[in-house]
């Protein structure tokens, strides 16, 4: 049996897409006489190749219950990776919902929501056989959906604004070429030829963004710090940037995202390329995410040139928890979660201390070859879910 623990991502709800809604509505006069007797489970999927999340909403057409418990059967290969506002476990096709602490208790004609976050790879039919502390939610007799899923975007983060992010740059605020006051300029281990400045020429907002010249070899890192202090942030930590690459990533391992982590006693979290495809590193153990295989690569995607491009990560510091969103995709290789997953994140999980980043670093570090001029812009980090 796996076990997942809510991951309490918060997300708000009302700007996913609808794909296919099922509903099991169920009950009948016979079974009214129940302690339980009655209920309707909504079951919402938003699915893309790969995946899906689900948002599932249970009504209590019983009397008022104390603790309660869906379960539901898969007949394709749907597995259920991380679930927020329930405890969700899975074991075959049977999936087991238990409520949390804080919303367990369930009126006579209340309901609770709760959410899923998935994989799937050869088939994904709707779940059947809802049911409620036991009592069924209209059997096995749920129409199937009628309206063949569209091509929805993942879960997305919903808010374009900065709301209360801690850190939340346009650079237009900033003065001179050379960037300062709330970012600084840093060479972490040696500065040879790498550069970073505030560019007026290109930029994803307004007049100004961030360039960085990266060289290659191990001594041409340059980096951009932030000053902000990131270690109150979280639970997951939500990191929305615009950047712009000139030159593909290369097969070499690169970085070019820099996250300082207690968790690795200051080492860091790093996001970057290898074999050409987006990856995270961990210093302390060079762990990669996904693994470097061919299976796992092509799980990852390349960085596209010449145009920005919105890139943004959750990170959970309280669990192993990482999803990585280029756009609207949400790319299957670069996802951990608790179960670890052969080509993606089975080495990734060897070290089951979650990070907790404590800085953001914009800039280019490569270890062998592999040069690129890049901006970033538009760059915000926060507790609450950010918007492209
Ligand atoms: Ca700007």
């Amino acid at each position: 049996m796996r076990v997942l623990l809510p991951r309490l991502l918060h997300r708000r709800w009302t700007a996913v897409l609808t794909a296919v809604v099922l509903l099991a509505s169920g009950f009948t006069a016979m079974t009214a006489s129940g302690a339980e007797s009655g209920c309707r489970v909504d079951y919402t999927v938003n699915k893309w190749t790969g995946g899906y999340t689900a948002q599932i909403k249970v009504t209590n057409l019983g009397p008022a219950l104390n603790g309660w418990r869906v379960t539901w059967t898969y007949t394709g290969d749907q597995q259920v990776t991380s679930a927020w506002n329930a405890t969700v476990t899975q074991t075959g096709g049977s999936v087991v919902a238990v409520n949390t602490s804080s919303n367990g208790a369930l009126a006579a004609g209340g309901s609770a929501d709760f959410g899923l976050q998935g994989t799937w790879r050869s088939a994904d039919p709707a779940p059947s056989g809802f049911s409620l502390n036991g009592a069924p939610c209209g059997g096995d007799g749920t129409p199937p959906p009628t309206t063949p899923p569209t091509t929805p975007p993942p879960t997305t983060p919903p808010s374009a604004d900065c709301g209360s992010a801690v850190i939340c740059s346009d650079f237009e605020d900033q003065t001179g070429p050379a960037p300062s006051g709330a970012w600084q300029f840093t060479a972490p281990d040696c500065q040879g030829t790498g550069t970073a400045a505030v560019d007026t020429a290109v930029a994803h907002s307004g007049n100004r963004s961030l360039r960085v010249d990266g060289g290659t070899g191990y001594c041409n890192h340059a980096f951009v710090a932030s000053t902000a202090d990131l270690s109150s942030v979280g639970p997951v930590m939500y990191v929305r940037m615009w950047v712009r690459h000139t030159t593909a990533l290369p097969a070499a391992h690169v970085t070019f995202v820099s996250l300082p982590d207690s968790s690795q006693a200051g080492r860091s979290l790093r996001v970057g390329g290898q074999n050409g495809s987006l990856q995270w590193n961990r210093e302390s153990d060079d762990a990669t995410l996904p693994a470097q295989s061919p299976v796992g690569v092509a799980l990852s995607r390349p960085l596209p040139t010449g145009t920005w491009q919105c890139l943004r990560f959750a990170i959970d510091t309280t669990a192993p928890g990482l999803d990585t969103w280029l756009g609207d995709e949400q790319i299957p290789g670069l996802h951990a979660d608790g179960v670890p997953t052969q080509d993606i994140d089975q080495q990734w999980l060897a070290r089951t201390a979650p990070p907790r980043p404590t800085a953001l670093r914009l800039g280019w570090e490569s270890y062998g070859t592999g040069d690129d001029t890049l901006w970033f812009d538009d760059v915000t980090v926060g507790s609450a879910p950010i918007g492209c």
